[in-house]
């Protein structure tokens, strides 16, 4: 568990998924299949192929119960989260793609901890596959802080096809940063392109 004291800085575990190193931790043969698709029918007709609709989830509202529904089914006994929004200035700042910060301040005689999660405004136009990984991924902060073993294990409980998604994820940051052009337009219509 991620806490600090009040007044000292607050804990933010920073989800480094940056696109430009990112397929590189893949094995060789994965590598290859990407390059494969690339140059086959292409990574955005892909993408779309396989996730053909957005989302719709549109507000902070909404995306805060999207996420206290997802806490509620897996991480019940975790503490809970006050704060969920999407944030624009993630991905473009701090290189990552989603935030979670936890501190800890005294009430009454206790040490109440807090936790927010900050997701990139990319999740806000994606398909709902990609919203609930990076949704799963914070959640997840809430009981392992490192990126390592115990960690990819509570995701793959709490979404079966948790390592599936984040590489597909990944897919996307590659296309986003070779052509910039998102793939899907939020409001659950197709996409924003045809
Ligand atoms: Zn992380």
């Amino acid at each position: 568990m991620v806490v600090a004291a009040c007044s000292g800085p607050a804990t933010t575990v920073q989800c480094a998924m940056n696109p430009l190193k990112y397929l590189l931790a893949y094995p060789a043969d994965l590598q290859a299949q990407v390059r494969r698709i690339m140059e086959a029918k292409g990574l955005a007709a892909f993408l779309r192929d396989k996730y053909p609709v957005a989302h719709g989830i549109r507000s902070d509202r909404a995306l805060f119960q999207y996420v206290s529904g997802l806490k509620g089914e897996y991480l019940r006994n975790a503490e809970p989260v006050d704060k969920v929004l999407f944030d624009s200035k993630i991905h473009a700042v701090k290189h990552a793609l989603g935030l979670h910060t936890a501190h800890s301040r005294v009430q009454g005689s206790r040490l109440k901890a807090s936790h927010e999660i900050r997701i990139a405004s990319v999740f806000k136009d994606s398909p709902p596959e990609f919203l609930r990984m990076i949704a799963v991924h914070e959640l997840a902060h809430l009981k392992e802080r490192q990126h390592d073993k115990a960690f990819y294990k509570l995701c793959s409980h709490m979404d079966p096809e948790y390592h599936q998604l984040e590489f597909d994820v990944r897919l996307y940051l590659t296309h986003l940063d070779l052509s910039g052009e998102r793939l899907w337009a939020g409001d659950g219509s197709r996409n924003t392109t045809e």
